[in-house]
């Protein structure tokens, strides 16, 4: 394990302590719901408190996104501290491998902001850590022996909270490797801290790899910042494709006009919404849980009012790492029948 000075100042998310959080956020009424440090802990960075509007975290869907609830103690036998059962699937420390053809590397447990409905929260009462030299040596060995592996996804916490140096140099090393065709980088902060991406530094990535994606995470309109657009387009204009993926939150996104202004939003600027997410069953995740018949009525709704490419998959994640699965709201009758989004049933084949 690395300690790492540089990242001391990279890293823009500060743990704040609840009396600068209601001044920060311009909270109008007393809010402290009294959890337990260490897991529990705030973590947000002032650009993002900036995009509150209403001061009131039990409504605005900024704050409603970081700042903790009691809800969050709401204990449930199906609420668990791995629901996809990550440590499972690690054949290696800091690698999880899910699916044949997708390595996913943990980088750092450090995140710019702590997002209350997160399903790796296990690792942010961790003392902060970033992925050393040795250990992320052999996770390129075991990514470049396996020729079944073709998509290497930096993520942790957020991998963009790693010092330039470091991850460049990473990328550079899987770059190398002549199976991949495909690097993601998983990050908040296009949404958290979007200077993060500096004309130079989104210079420097296109340089040292061709085979880069990066994986945004929005969740409402208000997060795409004129900031946000601005590294959009520095990433879009250097090739480095956008993908979005949302997560259903209950009070924050989980009606039709504001996930389609947010996708419509996205659409404009290049990033292609790509996965709305079933909020996972973590520890402290009940409060956001929309459930899975209103989330396929949601997405009917979508496709009612929106194109093709501006309607993500909506997807889950089965517990016991049964993986990923695409739920889409038509039915399909054995006798080949089919349902449209009103509920009309017609016959194709
Ligand atoms: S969702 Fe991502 S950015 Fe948010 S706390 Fe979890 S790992 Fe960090």
């Amino acid at each position: 394990m690395d300690s790492d000075p540089t990242l001391k100042s990279q890293m823009r998310g500060i743990a704040y302590p609840f009396f600068s959080i209601q001044k920060l956020a311009g909270m109008k009424k007393r809010h402290n719901p009294g959890l337990k440090p260490p897991g529990r802990s705030f973590l947000a960075t002032r650009h993002f408190l900036s995009l509150a509007e209403s001061g009131d975290p039990d409504c605005d869907p900024i704050l409603r996104q970081v700042v903790p609830t009691q809800q969050e103690e709401v204990a449930g036998t199906a609420f668990v501290q791995d629901p996809l059962s990550e440590k499972k699937f690690s054949p290696l420390p800091r690698l999880v491998r899910r699916y044949e053809d997708r390595a996913l590397i943990l980088c750092t447990n450090k995140c710019f902001i702590h997002c209350r409905f997160c399903f790796r929260k296990r690792l942010w009462s961790q003392p902060p850590w970033t992925i050393g030299r040795r250990e992320f040596a052999k996770i390129a060995e075991f990514i470049g022996r396996d020729h079944k592996i073709k998509e290497a996804i930096l993520s942790g916490g957020d991998s963009l909270c790693l010092d330039d140096g470091w991850l460049l140099e990473m990328i550079g090393r899987l770059d190398s490797i002549g199976s991949l065709d495909v690097i993601r980088l998983a990050t908040r902060a296009l949404s958290a801290e979007p200077s993060r991406f500096s004309a130079g530094f989104v210079r420097r990535l296109r340089k040292r790899s061709g085979k880069l994606w990066l994986m945004s995470h929005f969740n409402h309109r208000a997060e795409l910042s004129d900031l946000a657009k601005i590294a959009i387009g520095r990433l879009v204009d250097s090739g480095i494709p956008v993908l979005n993926q949302t997560v259903l939150l209950k009070g924050v996104n989980d009606d039709v006009g504001t996930l389609s202004s947010l996708f419509r939003a996205l659409v404009a600027v290049k990033a292609r919404p790509h996965y709305l997410f079933h909020v996972d069953p973590a520890e402290g995740n009940s409060g956001f849980v929309t459930g899975v018949d209103k989330a396929l009525e949601l997405v009917a709704g979508l496709r009612r009012r929106l194109s093709s490419i501006c309607v993500p998959s909506f997807a889950l994640d089965l517990p016991s790492g049964g993986g990923k699965i695409v739920l889409s709201p038509e039915l399909r009758r054995a006798s080949g029948e089919y349902c449209d989004y009103e509920g009309r049933t017609f016959r194709y084949f």
